[in-house]
């Protein structure tokens, strides 16, 4: 098994390498108390490690291991009095061919390994032969992201953001997008763990900036309605050391009033060191650019380690509005994070809304925003003109379509 950290790298340049040590030795320990006897645990490098069971009663128990290795991992770490959460990746190979040498083996797990990261990280895969030609096909998309910029091959997109208790348009969100000249549409999700490992992140995430800022002037003086426009930053950009300055000078050069710039960072980057995050929202707050903790849910945080934060938006994860279809436990959640953001004068938003019925729930709850396909795909810039022109209400327009079918 091939065991390797996620995101630790952004432990240690955050919180130092004298806690990242100490994290990698409580690794280590949890690691082998929790295999048997016989079996090997063994640092490879860096965050990785290598752990070698030379006896499986049978080849199935593998992943009731490997279930267990992710979830000692998945429990707090309490060094020098910071909570650290880590999740991790095991990629898994069997000696199941008498011409396998150790190399080859340990490749086969480290291939398996990437595609657990490339799937989002947090759990386990087998090799499979299969597999052999991915991490070459990875190794390109790599290279040819070095150059998706200059040879201008990137799209910004904008979903918009409806306020629930007029309909109108409050905000647009700039998504990225990847037209790769051989793969067509890379999404996001592929390409940007790329970026972020290979600090392409940097140059890119400043391009979106500069589109969607520019973008966003540009609405305002052709006499639109002016809204806030919000523009993701990854873990890696957050930590950038030039960051207020980066984002002060797109704001100069493009001319933005910053009040109608919105940053979202997710909740687990915000709450890695709560120290830091805080004194970079003070800054950009101070500057008046507007602040979102994006995919809020997820990230083993509560709302009481947000508060100190000068936060405008919370955006619940799509994945809660998603389960609210079939599992009622979530109403529950739902609500009571819109009453506890209500508490703390925080606005929020439901992302991926796609059905009435989530719609109507949000509406009954009070929740102020909503995003999601039900009403708006991310759309191209054309659109998002077109859109901001011709606004109509779309909860009117729904209520409208609803009349009409009654009387129908
Ligand atoms: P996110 O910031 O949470 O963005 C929301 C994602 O949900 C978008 O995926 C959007 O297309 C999708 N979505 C919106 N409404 C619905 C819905 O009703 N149903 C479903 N199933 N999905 C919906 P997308 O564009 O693929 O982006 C994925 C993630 O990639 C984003 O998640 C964000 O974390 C990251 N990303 C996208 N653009 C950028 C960027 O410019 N910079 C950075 N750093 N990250 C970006
Ligand atoms: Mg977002
Ligand atoms: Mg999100």
């Amino acid at each position: 098994m091939f065991l390797d950290l996620d995101r630790f790298k952004l432990i240690n340049d955050t919180l130092g390498h004298t806690i990242g040590d100490c994290l990698l030795q409580q690794v280590a320990r949890r690691l082998s108390d929790t295999v048997r006897d016989g079996d090997v645990v063994a640092r490879w490098g860096g965050d990785e490690f290598i752990i070698l069971i030379p006896h499986l009663s049978h080849p199935q128990d593998i992943h009731a291991l490997a279930e267990r290795l992710l979830t000692v991992i998945d429990q707090v770490f309490e060094i020098d009095g910071n909570e650290l959460f880590v999740t991790s990746s095991i990629g898994i190979a069997f000696f199941d061919d008498p011409d396998l040498n150790a190399e080859t083996l340990i490749k086969r797990a480290d291939i398996a390994l990437y595609h657990v990261k490339e799937q989002g990280r947090n759990g386990y895969q087998l090799f499979e032969l299969a597999m052999d030609n991915r991490a070459p096909e990875l190794l390109t998309l790599e290279k040819d992201l070095r150059q998706a910029l200059s040879r201008q091959e990137f799209q910004v997109l904008y979903q918009p953001r409806i306020n629930l208790l007029d309909g109108s348009i409050d905000g647009m969100e700039a998504l990225l997008r990847w037209h790769h000249p051989a793969m067509g549409m890379v999404s996001p999700g592929k390409f940007i763990p790329i970026a972020e490992d290979t600090g392409l992140i940097l140059s890119i995430g400043k391009w979106v900036l500069q589109q969607a800022c520019l973008q966003n002037k540009q609405w305002q003086e052709a006499g639109l309605p002016p809204i806030r426009v919000a523009v993701n930053l990854s873990p890696k950009q957050f930590r950038q050391s030039d960051l207020i300055q980066m984002i002060q000078s797109v704001l100069t050069e493009t001319g933005l009033d910053p009040t109608y710039l919105e940053l979202e960072i997710t909740e687990s980057v915000a709450i890695q060191d709560i120290q830091f995050t805080q004194n970079i929202f003070i800054q950009l707050s101070d500057m008046g650019v507007h602040l979102s903790i994006d995919d809020f849910g997820t990230g083993h945080s509560s709302l009481s380690r947000l508060q100190t934060l000068p936060i405008n938006y919370l955006k619940i994860d799509k994945s809660f509005v998603q389960d609210l279809d079939s599992n009622q436990k979530v109403s529950h959640i739902i609500k009571t994070i819109v009453a506890l953001g209500k508490n703390l004068g925080l606005k929020i938003v439901a992302e991926g809304v796609e059905t009435e019925p989530q719609l109507d729930f949000l509406k009954s709850i009070e929740c102020e925003s909503a995003q999601g396909f039900f009403f708006y795909h991310p759309i191209a810039v054309d659109e998002a003109t077109h859109l901001l022109q011709n606004h109509r209400n779309p909860l009117e327009s729904i209520m409208v379509d609803q009349n009409l079918q009654e009387m129908a």
